[in-house]
């Protein structure tokens, strides 16, 4: 530990030496505060990053670059830590004098004060933009998550022989790549793993236990499993969690697995600690390395001075960097030296500040960005004299490529995808839609811009018909309640092509902790909707005359009888048809005839019956009819006027006409039966008496 005396800042006249002088024009703000806590001393980086002059601070409490209501609270934590010796370092929320808001990371040293109390010297970094960065990634990866969820799009899917069956968008770039461990559709994982873990650069997929934990999945050991694992790529350490899991229900058996890298997450981790165990180290005094140099023209420059920081930079020792004026350069990457001596030049030329990004690569093969900012004075020789200091800002750089990346493979999902994506606002008027949308809906982006769920010209029902009011829509809850809605049917009356049936999800878009948007995505299943449709009617329908078959007419039949059985006031009847001598019509007209006398006969019934009623035709020429709500009198009368109407319309056939009649049975629905066939055996029994008792007329059961 080195302690500096208050007197280096105090003055510029009193400051010894050349350490004194390079934390004066430091690019890291520094401060001496005394046990009341007031500034004794602030370097020119302390006031830029507060945004005052030198003099409005010094004299003054420090405590005034915090909100309000932490000042008390603040001048308490640093008189413990003079008087008490606790922890006072970490990030703070602090003030600008414009009233902007900052993060900030400290670190804080005990110094002997004049008074014989101690003072603080506190190093400050201001961390705002790469807390805005953190953030942003954060949200950015949260939202294309939730959008890859909600397409259902997966990383990879295996199958029981750990055979690739698909795999998604960022899965397969990898693939094609050739990265080792990422197989394409038609490949063996399990043996790709294998290979992998023989290269020297395994994928992620070859961690020391996720084949076997694969193994164990694929065998029906497991249900799934999670690891997080480092893994060592030609570029460099990168941390991935992968997550494999069983998917429920598949036949055959259908298997998922994804790896996400987190290695942003774990450089930011590891940097923050990394800088605060330098700031620790008060001979490192700050994270980086803080410079000294001498430039006479352009192209001659020398280090007079490195703080030890350039070792864990690059890889070299202060005096090695001292004796050598190239050695630095020498690690800056091929591609970033011509940058780089332009860079330097242009500084030189124009005596401003040399402030810039470049690539090298540590005698140790790692790469790093680093950021030099150092501010030159004149020399009585002619050359200038640079103090400034060189930071390792490769977290960040590798956080803002990434998020680059997910932002560039967002926008190339958008414009691709099948399925159709639409952003409300927070009113719910839409902002924009993909190709995909436009075409399932059959609008423009014109047509779809500002337009809100509860506009009226959206014509919406539900599956069975039903109007599907704009308040209810997907994205109108989720606006509602912030939460996601997943796989909603909707019928769209599309132009042109009558009604389209999506399939909604909605997902809030979250920016800053705030609900900014929404983002609804929907396939077009209108095939799937009107097949099921159409198989689910062939299942319960009479073919030739279009009436309800035996079991749909059965299935109705025990509803009726349930709810006759919860309430057994209300009354319920079932009759029992069956035409006359219909093998007569049959031998005499043809078979075909026949068919033609059943529809007809069948329509004309359907006519006569009200919309609860259901006819079903249980036999070659039997009917059965179900009246519910419906007594016994009402029913017999029903049945009269049916027979009547039946014998009143003959078939129309050729020249000739055929007569028909029919004869009918009747019974009351009780909830005191056995079953629901018991009506039906009353019916069939009153049905018998009507054929015995000389045809073409009505009978009940008693
Ligand atoms: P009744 O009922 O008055 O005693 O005499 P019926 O001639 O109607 O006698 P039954 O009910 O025994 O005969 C029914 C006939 O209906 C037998 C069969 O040839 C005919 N049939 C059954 N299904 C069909 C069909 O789908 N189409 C045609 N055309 N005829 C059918
Ligand atoms: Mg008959
Ligand atoms: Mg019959």
């Amino acid at each position: 530990m080195m302690n500096l005396p208050p007197a280096v800042l105090e003055s510029r006249d009193a400051v010894p030496g050349i350490l004194g002088e390079i934390i004066r024009q430091s690019p890291i703000g520094v401060a001496v505060i005394d046990h009341e806590g007031i500034f004794r001393s602030v370097n020119p980086a302390y006031c830029a990053i507060y945004g005052y002059r030198e003099e409005e601070l010094v004299g003054r409490s420090f405590t005034l670059v915090f909100p309000p209501a932490q000042q008390a609270r603040i001048l308490q934590l640093h008189q413990r830590f003079l008087d008490e010796g606790s922890e006072l370092k970490g990030e703070w929320e602090v003030v600008r004098r414009d009233g902007a808001r900052l993060s900030i990371l400290s670190e804080s040293v005990r110094i002997p004060g004049d008074d014989g109390r101690g003072q603080r010297l506190v190093y400050v970094i201001d961390t705002t933009r790469s807390k805005q960065i953190e953030r942003e990634l954060r949200e950015s990866q949260r939202f294309i998550q939730s959008v890859l969820d909600s397409l259902g799009a997966r990383v990879c899917v295996l199958d029981a022989s750990g055979v690739v069956v698909s795999v998604n968008r960022a899965w397969r770039e990898l693939a094609s790549a050739g990265e080792p461990g990422f197989g394409a559709e038609g490949s063996r994982y399990l043996e790709a793993l294998d290979a992998a873990a023989r290269t020297p650069t395994p994928g992620p997929g070859a961690s020391a236990d996720f084949p076997g934990l694969l193994r164990d999945l694929l065998a029906g050991g497991r249900e799934g499993f999670q690891l997080e694992h480092p893994c060592q790529f030609a570029a460099g350490r990168r941390w991935f969690v992968t997550r494999a899991s069983c998917i429920p229900d598949s036949t055959p058996p259908r298997f998922v697995v994804a790896h996400d890298d987190i290695t942003s997450l774990k450089l930011a981790e590891e940097a923050l600690r990394e800088s605060q165990a330098l700031l620790l180290d008060m001979t490192a005094s700050v994270p980086g390395a803080l410079l000294r140099m001498v430039t006479q023209g352009p192209d001659r420059l020398r280090f007079v001075y490195l703080s030890a920081g350039i070792e864990t930079l690059f890889g070299i020792t202060p005096s090695q960097a001292c004796a050598d004026p190239l050695a630095l350069k020498a690690c800056v990457v091929p591609e970033d030296a011509p940058g780089y001596d332009a860079a330097v030049r242009a500084a030189v030329q124009a005596a401003t500040l040399w402030e810039h990004e470049f690539r090298i690569q540590t005698p140790a093969g790692t790469l790093k960005w680093i950021s030099v900012k150092a501010t030159p004075k004149p020399e009585p020789s002619g050359g200038l004299v640079w103090s400034g200091m060189l930071t390792d800002v490769s977290e960040h750089q590798q956080i803002e490529s990434v998020l680059r990346a997910s932002e560039e493979t967002y926008r190339t999902l958008f414009e691709t995808v099948p399925q159709g994506i639409v952003y409300q606002d927070t009113q719910g008027r839409i902002t924009s839609a993909n190709p995909a949308a436009q075409r399932i809906l059959g609008l423009t982006l014109d047509q779809m811009q500002g337009r809100e769920s509860i506009d009226p010209r959206w014509k919406t029902i539900h599956e069975d018909g039903s109007d599907f009011p704009g308040d209810q829509h997907p994205a109108m809850r989720t606006l509602a309640t912030g939460q996601p809605v997943h796989d909603v049917l909707m019928g769209v009356a599309v132009p042109e092509r009558g009604y389209v049936w999506i399939l909604v999800n909605a997902v809030p878009v979250i920016k800053d902790g705030q609900l900014t948007a929404v983002y609804a995505s929907f396939e077009d299943i209108t095939q799937r909707v009107l097949l099921s449709r159409e198989l689910r009617e062939q299942a319960s329908t009479d073919f030739l005359t279009g009436v309800a078959n035996r079991r749909s007419f059965m299935e109705r039949l025990t509803a009726e009888f349930e709810r006759i059985r919860r309430y057994p006031d209300s009354p319920g009847c079932v009759l029992a048809l069956d035409l006359d001598f219909f093998k007569r019509i049959n031998d005499s007209y043809g078979h075909a005839a026949g068919d033609a006398v059943l529809a007809q006969v069948a329509g004309v019934m359907r006519q006569m019956t009200r919309r609860p009623d259901v006819l079903g035709r249980t036999g070659g020429e039997e009917f059965m009819l179900l009246l519910p709500d419906t007594g016994i009198d009402e029913a017999m009368a029903l049945a009269e006027r049916l027979r009547e109407r039946v014998e009143r319309t003959p078939m129309r056939f050729e020249w000739r006409e055929i007569a028909i009649t029919v004869s009918i049975g009747a019974s009351e629905l009780r909830a005191t039966d056995p079953g629901p066939e018991t009506a039906l055996v009353r019916a069939d029994r009153a049905l018998y008496i009507a054929k015995q008792e000389g045809r073409n007329c009505v009978r009940m059961s008693g």
